[in-house]
C-alpha cells in the first residue's frame, strides 16, 4: 500500500488508485471529529459498512451510519437495512422529511409532481432528502459516501477526499470512488453481503420507488434514476459542488 501523507489541516494526499481502507482511515484521521456514513443500502453503502466494520474503523473513530426515509422507499431498501443491523449489530440513525414539508407538498401538488418539471422534482427531493441530510450532517466533521466516478457524468470528477462545499466545508469520503462496478460485486459476493432484491431484476442505482427503474445493458447505473430527465440533472442535491478536492 502507498503511503498517504497529512498535512496540518490539508486534505490527505492519495494515491491513484486509492485503496478504500486507506482512504477511509486517512479520511476519518483527517476529519479529527464525529464522523457519519449516509447509507441507501446500495450495495456500494453495504461495502463500506463491511469496510468499517471489518477493518476495525466505526469502533476506532465512533462513525455512525445514518439513512434517509424519504417516505417512498422499496419494501426491498427496509430489508436490507434491516439485514445490515442484524449482521453487524449496527445502529442506524434515520432521519424522516418534515411532516409539514410533506403534507404540504402532497396536500398541494399530488403524489407524483416530481414528474411534471424538474423544479417539481427538486422541491419534492429538497422536502424528502435535502433537509433532513442537513439535520443529519448537523454538527458533524465529515460524511462518508459511497458515490464512484463512472455511475453517472455527473460523478466523473469526484476525490477520493473532498471538502463538502455544499455543507459548510466539512470533508467528504468517497472511497470507492475509483473502483468499478465488478469490483464492487466482487467484494460483496466474497463477503456474501447482504443486498437489495432489486439487483437481481435488473436495478443498478436503487432510489425512491416511484423514481428508480432498471437499467438496460450498456446504460450506465443511473440510467435509472430519474430516466425521464437528462443526465446532466441526475442528482438529488444530497451532493453538492465541492469546494476543494485533493488527490
Ligand atoms: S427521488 Fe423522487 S420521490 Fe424521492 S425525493 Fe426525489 S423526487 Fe421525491
Amino acid at each position: 500500500m502507498s503511503s498517504i501523507t497529512i498535512v496540518n489541516n490539508e486534505l490527505p494526499l492519495l494515491p491513484t488508485p486509492a485503496e478504500p481502507a486507506a482512504v477511509l482511515r486517512a479520511g476519518l484521521t483527517a476529519a479529527a471529529g464525529p464522523m457519519t456514513l449516509a447509507c441507501s443500502f446500495s450495495i456500494e453503502d453495504v461495502v463500506l459498512i463491511d469496510f468499517l466494520c471489518t477493518h476495525g474503523l466505526r469502533e476506532e473513530f465512533g462513525t455512525e451510519i445514518f439513512a434517509l426515509d424519504t417516505g417512498r422507499l422499496h419494501e426491498e431498501t427496509y430489508e436490507v437495512a434491516e439485514a445490515i443491523r442484524n449482521r453487524y449489530d449496527l445502529p442506524i440513525t434515520w432521519y424522516f422529511p418534515d411532516l409539514v414539508a410533506v403534507e404540504r407538498l402532497l396536500r398541494g401538488k399530488g403524489a407524483f409532481s416530481f414528474r411534471s418539471s424538474l423544479e417539481e422534482r427538486h422541491a419534492c427531493c429538497d422536502a424528502r432528502k435535502v433537509a433532513p441530510l442537513f439535520r443529519a450532517l448537523h454538527g458533524k466533521a465529515g460524511w462518508i459516501t459511497g458515490q464512484r466516478r463512472e455511475q453517472a457524468v455527473t460523478r466523473a470528477g469526484l476525490s477520493p477526499i473532498e471538502r463538502d462545499g455544499g455543507h459548510g466545508g466539512i470533508i467528504k469520503i468517497n472511497p470507492l470512488c475509483d473502483w468499478t462496478e465488478q469490483q464492487v460485486w466482487d467484494y460483496a459476493n466474497a463477503r456474501e453481503l447482504p443486498r437489495s432484491r432489486l439487483y437481481a431484476h435488473g436495478y443498478q442505482s436503487i432510489g425512491c420507488a416511484p423514481c428508480t427503474r432498471p437499467v438496460r445493458p450498456g446504460e450506465t447505473a443511473r440510467s435509472g434514476r430519474w430516466w425521464w430527465e437528462s443526465p446532466e440533472h441526475k442528482e438529488c442535491g444530497l451532493h453538492r459542488p465541492v469546494a476543494a478536492a485533493a488527490e
